[in-house]
Order: C-alpha cells, then structure tokens, then sequence
C-alpha cells in the first residue's frame, strides 16, 4: 500500500488553514446523526471527547481507570511548550518548529510539526480560559521556564505538576458534556479489539473490568487515544497500566505501526535500586534550568559528593555544549550519561548515577525560590530516597519515559484503517527519533483540542456509511476471538507470574534494544523474545477467573501483546542502518560519539503491517520531504 501522508500543497505556514477551508463539513444539525468511540481519556482522549461532544456528535468514552482523571497523563511534570514569545527572547512559530524538527533528529514531517507550532499557542489560551492554574511572573503574565534543545523559554507550567492541572482543566469540558449528555462515559472498561467492517473502523469490543463482561460498541468513528508503550521495558516512568494493546490489535487489524523502535530514554530518572523494583520516577526536567549535573574527574571516587573539590568535578554537559550546558535534549544527556558511567565515574552503590545539584542555585537564588519552583519534586525526590536534595545533590540516571514510535497517522491523524483516528502519545506523528521536553502535553492537546474536531468532520462527510450494530457478523466474530483469548490465558495453568515474565522481557529490551543498541544484540533479543514468548503461553500463571475483577487477567493479556510488540521494535530497530535521536546503534557515531544519521537511505517513516501470526511484518516506507529546513548533523555546542 502506498502510504500517502495527505500533506496540503501550498506553503507550510498556510498549510493547515487551507486545508481546514477545504475539509468538507458536516452541518451541524446532522452532527447528532453520528457516534464517535473515544478511547482513552488522557490529556489527547479527554480533550478530543470534549471537543468533538461540544461539537454536536454523540460521543462514547471509555478508559481503564475508575475515573477518567487518573489517566497517566496526571504524571506530567514540567510543562507544556507554545510558542508566546511572552518572555520577548526571539521565540516564533518557526523557532519551536525548528527545534522540534531538528530535536526529532530530522525524522518529522514538516507540515505536522509547523501545525503543532502554530496551534501551541491556541491551547494556552484554552487551557487558561478553563482556568488552569499556569504559574505567572511578577507583572502578570504567564511565567515561562526552559527546557532541552531550545534556548528560549517557552515552557508554561504549574509548578511540577503541570500534566495534573491540564488534566483537571480538560476533565472539567468533559463532564459538563457528561452532564448535558453528550458524553456517555465508560469508565473501567478495556478494549480488546477493535472492529472493522466493511473496511472501516465500526466499534471496539471492550471488558468491563469489574464484572468481567465482554461488551461491544458500535460507532461511525473510532478515536484511539491510548498513550505510549514505554511499559513494553517493564521498568519505566510510565503509569502501572499504560500499555500497547490497544495500538497493537489495532495493528493486527490493519493500521500500520510506525518507527515502533524510537524509545525515549529520559536522563533525569531516580536510579533503579533493587530488582523488586516495579516503577521508576521521574525527576522533571525542568530541574535542569537550576540544577548542574556533574561526576568526579577521577574513575572509582567514592568520596562523598560535598568532599570533592570543584576542580575535580566534571560538569560534562556544560563543558561539552557549552551553548545548551545542562539543558541538552534527552537524547544526548542520557548517552552522556551512560558513557560517564561506562567510564567508571557513575556514583552512588550501584555506580549508575550522576550527580544533579542544587548547591550553586541555592546560593544564588535561596532555598525558598527553589523551593517556590520545585518544592513538590524535592519533596517526592526525598521521600523515594531518604536523601535531602537542598543539602546534598540528587542522584539520577536515565530512564524509559516515551515512546515516539505509535501507529502511522496521516496529516488528518487517520491510520491506514478507514475511520480509525489516533491521538496523542499512541500516534508516531510529531516527535520524529528525539522528542523535546514538554511537547507531548503540547502534541496531545493540539489533536484532541485543535485538530481532530476538523478532520473528522472532514472524513464523516465524504465517507458514505451502512448500517452497522453490535448484532453485525464482524462485532460477533471479534468479540468471539476476545473470549477465546481470556480463555487460552487462563487456561495456561503454568508457574511462573506474569510479572515475572514481564521483568524478563523489560530486560532484554533494556539491554539489547535501549539506549544503545547494536546488530548482534538486536538478534540476539529477537531469539530471546521468541524464546520467553514461547514459554509465556506454556508457563505462565494467571489465576483466577473472567467473570469477575481480575487484575491477574488483566495483566496478563498487557504482558502477552508486550511479548509480541517486543519483536515488532526489535526488527524496526534492526533495519535501520544508521543512528538518529534514541535510536543509538553503535556502528553509526560521530568521531564524538553522537548519533550519524544517513539521509540518503534512511530520511523516511518506517511503517510495518501485520501478514499473519508468526509471519514476518512487511515494512512500508514514508519519504520524509524536507523544503523547509536544511538537513544537518544536529549540534548543541
Ligand atoms: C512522569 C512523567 C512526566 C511527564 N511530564 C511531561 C511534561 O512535563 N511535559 C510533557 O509534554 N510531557 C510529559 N510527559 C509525557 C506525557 O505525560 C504523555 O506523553 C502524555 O500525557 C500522554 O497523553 P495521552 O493522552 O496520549 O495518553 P495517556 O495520558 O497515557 O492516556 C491513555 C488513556 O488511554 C486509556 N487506555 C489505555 N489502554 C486502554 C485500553 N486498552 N482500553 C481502554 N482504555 C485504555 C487509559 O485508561 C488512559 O485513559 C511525562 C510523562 C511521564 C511518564
């Protein structure tokens, strides 16, 4: 299938108002007439729900958790980018276009990324109008702070709990549309599949979690909103249930995955201290304006960090870009991180940590205004580790924290299934091989607020629909393949947990196909996935039964599309031959150990389809055309 991206012609900065003037309409009095699935309600689920109720469609939404509120998109730290300029410090829509594409290691559309800019400042406006509680300066205004790979600051926050205050804002707009009955909201629902009919996405067929019930849901729509799949690592920052499922039967139903291997792996993670660890926590990377990462000079020193003089420190981020210093993309600092640890200079008991400190701020700013800024970060840092971060540097090394890799989406977010929509973190769209500090808030609300409302519009009103309800052959037969599936799990009767197997699995990705990644290891991996997989479906445990709440079962149906996704970024990883933003594989640095890209092969999206169980995928390619930005070696120096 030939993948057409559907970009508009014309030049990029009218791109997206043309196209929305040439999208076709659906009158409003007809809205009513159409159902919409919205899957998911993160900031991309809750925002699209909202926005598409308002709108006039009738819209059902349905998540995991027992509120729509406590999606993982909660989590979110250190705030959202648009382009304001309020600081007066040379920001445009072009300059966060720039720095988005060229933070992406150059493996973005252009015309995806410039829209994302342009709308980043209507979703400031938005979210302010909700009352969302932005911190401001001392004139008024809305306070800014910077982030990785841009030297303006452009990020807009509530202290370090921005993702929660966005979420609250975009759960108010979709209750008061519960409330008038636009929204029928399914809460502690899991979709197992998704139903195509006709060649179009028609409905989903979920599990009521609590009484186990296999439901099914027709629509004319379906808006997959189900963020990443960083879990697929066991460990990461993500929440607990963040999973690929949906994504992946999707993808087994038609859709197309892209650059399923681009894993971010975020630099400023509190370090992994013992394997009964489940989780891992993010410090935000807003503590890089302030804090200064550092090693001793000397492999092996154990002193205690207050007892290592300035003159043995390495402030390697600030000596090696002295133009970014500490505020370098994930991507780079995580690799400078690694490579300092690989030296021998990582501190702490496990030697895998570096330094982030506060001492020089504390002096010059005092503790209240760090406190001001990221007293709730200290806070949670000390509460994890005991340790006092005013009085002592914190210690962090990197880790799993987003996916930029998701099911291929055209310039409209339809994937390569008729009618199926994706959003937010489960799309691949925007964020090419890197993603930039606080541009997943950004990207999320700019689908669900600014972009979906049009282009489904546009789709409802030149796609001619038949009449399809839950009683059609296609919802009978997928709902059926769901049950056969929880029956087959439960029935394994094996050992060992799931989590176990899960653990193992979140191994082999960290070591063959993480931060840094090689040919021989990647093939390794792909031996041993198929090896645990093999093992799982005779092994595992899951006990229990289906008629009831189940979070064995649950897990258990996560873990075992982990076991095959796994394989998917294994063989994404292994064909592309170069290195670009957290696709790192060795054979393809610099002299200075930076990632080489190859333009001449590999400037394109790398799209997989399903061609049966245990087949191999087919890969399609998407040109990436740039008109706009010259293709350099990124430098941050
Ligand atoms: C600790 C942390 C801090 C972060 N901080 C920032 C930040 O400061 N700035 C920034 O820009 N980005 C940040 N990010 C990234 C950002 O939070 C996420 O990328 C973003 O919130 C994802 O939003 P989403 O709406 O796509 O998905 P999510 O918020 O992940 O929502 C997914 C939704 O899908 C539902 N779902 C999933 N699977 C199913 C299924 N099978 N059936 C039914 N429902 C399902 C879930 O219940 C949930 O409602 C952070 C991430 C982490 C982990």
């Amino acid at each position: 299938m030939q993948l057409d991206a559907k970009i508009p012609g014309g030049p990029l900065a009218q791109k997206w108002d043309r196209h929305r003037f040439e999208l076709k309409l659906v009158n409003p009095a007809n809205k009513r007439k159409f159902d919409i699935i919205v899957v998911g309600t993160g900031l991309a689920g809750g925002a699209a729900s909202a926005s598409l109720a308002e709108l006039g469609y009738n819209v059902k939404t349905f998540c995991i958790q027992d509120s729509p509120r406590r999606a993982h998109s909660i989590a979110a730290q250190g705030g959202i980018n648009a382009a304001k300029n309020y600081t007066n410090e040379g920001d445009s829509i072009w300059r966060l276009f720039y720095d988005t594409v060229k933070g992406g290691d150059f493996r973005a559309r252009e015309a995806n990324v410039y829209r994302l800019a342009q709308i980043s400042n209507n979703i400031i406006d938005q979210c302010v109008a909700q009352g969302v509680p932005f911190a401001r300066d001392y004139g008024g205004l809305l306070a800014n702070r910077s982030f990785g790979g841009a030297q303006v600051s452009r990020t807009f926050y509530a202290r370090g709990q921005t993702g929660q205050q966005l979420l609250l804002g975009a759960y108010s707009a979709l209750m008061r549309q519960v409330g008038l009955g636009k929204v029928q909201m399914f809460p502690r629902r899991e979709m197992l599949d998704l139903v195509v009919a006709n060649g179009q996405a028609r409905g989903i067929v979920v599990r009521n979690l609590i009484t186990g019930q296999i439901e099914t849901h027709a629509a004319h729509a379906v808006v997959l909103c189900t963020g990443g799949y960083g879990n697929v690592f066991f460990l990461s920052t993500n929440a607990m249930a963040s999973n690929v499922s949906a994504s992946f039967k999707a993808y087994k139903r038609g859709a197309y995955f892209a650059n399923p291997c681009f894993t971010q792996i975020h630099p400023t993670c509190i370090p992994v201290h013992g394997t009964y660890q489940s989780k891992l926590t993010l410090m935000s990377e807003s503590l890089r304006n302030d804090g200064r990462v550092w090693v001793p000079k000397k492999p092996g020193d154990n002193r205690a960090p207050q007892q290592i003089p300035e003159d043995e420190r390495d402030y390697y981020l600030e000596s090696k870009y002295p133009s970014f210093g500490n505020l370098v993309p994930r991507d780079v600092a995580s690799r400078n991180a690694k490579e300092q640890c690989d030296m021998g200079k990582g501190v702490g008991e496990t030697k895998l940590a570096v330094y982030l400190d506060f001492a020089d701020a504390i002096k010059r700013d005092g503790r209240e205004a760090i406190e001001r800024k990221y007293g709730n970060l200290f806070q949670m840092y000390e509460k994890i580790t005991g340790e006092d971060p005013y009085g002592t540097p914190m210690m962090i090394y990197p880790a799993v924290h987003y996916t930029m890799g998701g099911l291929w989406v055209d310039y409209n977010l339809m994937s390569t299934i008729d009618g199926l929509f994706v959003l937010g973190e489960a799309n691949f769209s925007d964020h090419g091989a890197n993603r930039l500090g606080a541009s997943a808030l950004m990207q999320g609300l700019a689908d669900g607020y600014f972009v979906i409302p049009y282009t489904i519009g546009g789709y409802i009103a030149r796609t001619s629909f038949s009449e399809v309800t839950p009683d059609n052959e296609a919802f009978k037969d997928t709902a059926r393949e769901a049950s056969d599936r929880i029956e087959k799990l439960l029935g394994i009767n094996g050992k060992r947990t799931v989590d176990d197997f899960h653990r193992q699995l979140g191994q082999i990705m960290w070591d063959y196909c993480g931060m840094a990644r090689n040919n021989q290891g990647l093939e390794k991996a792909r031996g041993m996935i198929q090896e645990l997989r093999t093992e799982f479906w005779q092994n595992a445990v899951v006990p229990g039964d289906d008629k009831d709440f189940n979070q064995s079962l649950e897990r258990a149906g996560r873990v075992a599309d982990f076991m095959e996704f796994a394989e998917l970024m294994v063989i994404d990883a292994l064909a592309r031959l170069e290195s670009c933003g957290g696709h790192f594989n060795e054979a393809y640095q610099t002299e200075e150990n930076e990632a080489r890209r190859d333009d001449d092969n590999f400037c394109h999206v790398a799209a997989w389809s399903h061609t049966g169980p245990d087949k191999e995928p087919e890969f399609h390619k998407e040109p990436l055309i740039f008109e706009n930005v010259e293709l350099t070696q990124r430098s941050y120096k």
